[in-house]
């Protein structure tokens, strides 16, 4: 098996667990390796640090599965990784209310460019690294016999799949899809997603508890939901009893789901809007709308650190435009999921927008992912998605 030696002092990120070697923390490779092949990392005087999936073509030229020299990381190695991550939802937090959950996520739970996501009796498996792709069949396995799933169905399609050097995958690996979208209840309310048809990934999970809370807050409020997708928070606010919903996404196709997933939960239609948000905000700023709730959950705007700057303005943006379309004692759901932006910055940005906009915001709660997210302490890359509640004053 080939070895990994890191460049003298290199080791410090992989002593505290981090579990990403950075090609250019790289000295030289000792034998020789494949794409995806186990190897062993040292440090620069030889000592073991970990086993981890080489990716020769990535910037992150390896990943950790495990820091200790005794582990064989072998089928069932996987098996109990799994395993460990399904039962840490099953004791940890009571999701009964749902019957869509992300039973993995990541490097987080100890799988490094895995992510399995159930939907009712559908699990769907997204891979992002060298090192999962080769074990693709050992997952797929696994994963039938673990959940007792009708299908696994693969949706390897991300964008950072060509920074790893790998092609798309997608498609059912075992067992058989119910005809049409796959249904799921999550909090009482009824969704389907089209697996094999969705331009997107099925189901923002990750927002379950915020769309719990936008339910419990938005009684009697004029709602205005942005980048409503196929109006999960539509949905919500909806059965939340919410006097009006006006949703925008630039999708015609997502809005007519949208449409769909309301009258499927005998919901009142909304007002849904296909135009781009930056624009449809200034439109309804100078008609003089109002709105008592505003929801902002956008697309990634900066996928790196480098691009937070262009973030930031978009970011600004439509917060700004936010605040001056809410009525007094307004709230503001506000989400960012750039990995790029920090919540620190985050706050910022709205921050700035507020003062812009000649509002005395504050902030109510700080929102995250749900906890079948969860962060590794070691891993702090994992926080992509943090929102804030804001309330500005009556
Ligand atoms: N809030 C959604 C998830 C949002 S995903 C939920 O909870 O399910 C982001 C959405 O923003 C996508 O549906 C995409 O079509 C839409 N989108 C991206 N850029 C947009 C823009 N400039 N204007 C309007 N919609 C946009």
């Amino acid at each position: 098996m080939a070895k990994l030696i890191l460049k003298p002092a290199r080791e410090k990120s992989l002593l505290r667990r981090h579990p990403w070697v950075f090609s250019g923390a790289v000295e030289r490779i000792e034998g020789r390796a494949d794409s995806g092949d186990t190897v062993s990392v040292h440090t620069n005087r030889g000592e073991f640090l970990g086993w981890a999936a080489y990716s020769p073509r990535s910037q992150i030229v390896a990943r950790v599965w495990d820091f200790d020299q005794s582990t064989a990381i072998d089928a069932v190695f996987f098996r109990t990784r799994l395993q460990r991550a399904i039962d840490l939802r099953k004791h940890a937090l009571n999701a009964s209310f749902s019957q869509a959950l992300r039973l993995v996520h990541g490097e987080s739970d100890g799988l490094p460019g895995i992510v399995v996501d159930r939907y009712a009796g559908v699990v769907v498996m997204q891979l992002t690294s060298a090192g999962a792709y080769r074990w693709r069949t050992t997952l797929v396995e696994s994963l039938m016999e673990l959940t007792g799933a009708a299908a696994v169905f693969e949706r390897s399609d991300a964008d950072v799949l060509a920074l790893e050097g790998l092609e798309p995958a997608v498609g059912v690996r075992s067992g058989t899809l119910p005809p049409g979208a796959v249904q799921f209840d999550e909090n009482g309310l009824r969704f389907g997603v089209d697996l094999q048809h969705s331009h997107k990934t099925g189901f923002y999970l990750d927002q379950r508890d915020n769309r719990t809370l936008a339910r419990t807050l938005a009684a009697g409020r004029d709602v205005l939901d942005c980048f409503c997708y196929t109006g999960a928070f539509t949905a919500a606010v909806a059965a939340g009893a919410a006097a009006s919903v006006t949703a925008v996404d630039s999708s015609a196709e997502s809005l007519a789901q949208a449409d769909a997933h309301l009258q499927l939960n005998g919901l009142a239609a909304a007002r849904l809007l296909a135009a781009d948000v930056f624009q449809e905000l200034r439109r309804l700023r100078d008609q003089r709308f109002e709105f008592d709730m505003i929801i902002l959950d956008p697309p990634k705007f900066a996928p790196t650190a480098a691009l937070a700057e262009r973030a930031a303005r978009g970011y600004k943006d439509i917060n700004l435009l936010a605040f001056k379309l809410l009525r007094p004692g307004g709230l503001l759901l506000t989400f960012s999921c750039s990995g790029g932006v920090s919540p620190d910055l985050f706050q910022k940005i709205v921050a700035g927008a507020a003062v812009d906009a000649h509002v005395d915001a504050q902030i109510l709660r700080w929102l995250h992912a749900a906890p079948d997210h969860p962060v590794a302490l070691a891993f702090p890359e994992g926080e992509y998605l943090k929102g804030l509640l804001c309330q500005v004053p009556a």
